[in-house]
């Protein structure tokens, strides 16, 4: 089979089931209506949206992927794990994502009285209402109270002076090592994909002893073409794709309408020259 580039691929995107607003139905419905070929659903540290998104894609000409978005701790650094085609009733793996949304809780208290200190009002819960109490609280419920409570005019403004290092509910949080997120992913059945390669811009040098470490663990793939990546970050990761010897992964990072710098399927697309990581479930779709 040759080199599939021109279907359009989205294996990066959130739902109401972590921090996106759409329902997993109506996430799938919005993909179709941007004729989307291949979806995955991929939200934060849970697949509690997948089952819902599976049923749905049913009713549409779309192939869907279950997949999940967990966050690893790397030298002193937060780094996102994208896993694909991972089996989402896989005892294990979702014993594994229960920890990690337990950790989420505990850390959500902790942001909340690093807020209050600074004089603001206990948000904790409206983060959790704007989590829909789903167990998956992160930053950008807190980002969107904020925003209702007029102390921000925007999500952006919110991680302009809030929530990141240095700023009034920044806390440290230990997440999962990558050596146990890879296992969980590969344990559930799934391929893991290095997201957003790069945003980690305080790994500095280091981020090829990532690429190395990730190399090692058995990786082989990293998103090049996504939402938060400029051309010169996917001519970048292309050819840093193809010194590895990594397929190539394309998705939005889409979170909600008003929000997301972009919408499902509207990713930069994957130049020529890369290895799509799709080409393996094109297959399935003929
Ligand atoms: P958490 O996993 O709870 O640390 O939250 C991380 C999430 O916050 C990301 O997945 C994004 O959805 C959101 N986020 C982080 N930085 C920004 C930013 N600069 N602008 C908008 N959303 C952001
Ligand atoms: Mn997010
Ligand atoms: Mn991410
Ligand atoms: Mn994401």
């Amino acid at each position: 089979m040759g080199i599939c580039h021109d279907l359009n691929v989205d294996l990066h995107t959130h739902s109401s089931a972590s921090d996106g607003v759409l329902s997993p139905e109506n996430l799938v419905k919005r993909a179709a209506n941007n004729k989307v070929d291949i979806l995955a659903l991929t939200d934060h540290d849970s697949v509690a949206g997948i089952s819902e998104a599976l049923e749905v894609s049913r009713s549409t000409d779309l192939h869907f992927i279950p997949g999940v978005e967990i966050s690893v701790s790397w030298g002193g650094a937060c780094i996102h794990l994208v896993g694909l085609d991972v089996d989402h009733e896989n005892t294990e793996f979702l014993g594994a994502l229960l920890g990690i949304q337990t950790g989420r809780l505990e850390r959500a208290k902790r942001i909340d009285e690093s807020l209050q200190k600074e004089g603001l009002p206990s948000l904790l819960t409206a983060a959790l209402d704007f989590s829909k109490n789903s167990g998956q609280v992160g930053r950008t419920h807190f980002a969107r109270a904020l925003t209702e409570r007029g102390f921000c005019d925007s999500i952006q403004e919110v991680f302009s002076n809030y929530l990141v290092k240095g700023k009034p509910g920044y806390v440290e949080h230990l997440w999962p090592s990558l050596k146990d997120a890879m296992h969980w992913i590969s344990q559930a059945g799934g391929t893991a994909v290095i997201a957003h390669p790069a945003r980690y811009k305080t790994l500095g040098g280091h981020l090829s002893y990532l690429l190395e470490e990730f190399l090692s663990l058995g990786g082989s793939a990293i998103e090049v073409a996504t939402g938060s990546h400029s051309s010169v970050d996917i001519r970048r990761f292309q050819s840093i794709a193809n010194e590895f010897g990594f397929d190539a992964s394309r998705g939005s990072d889409f979170h909600c309408p008003n929000e997301s710098r972009c919408d499902v399927g509207q990713a930069p697309n994957l130049p020529d020259g890369t290895m799509p990581i799709w080409n393996k479930w094109v297959g399935e779709l003929i």
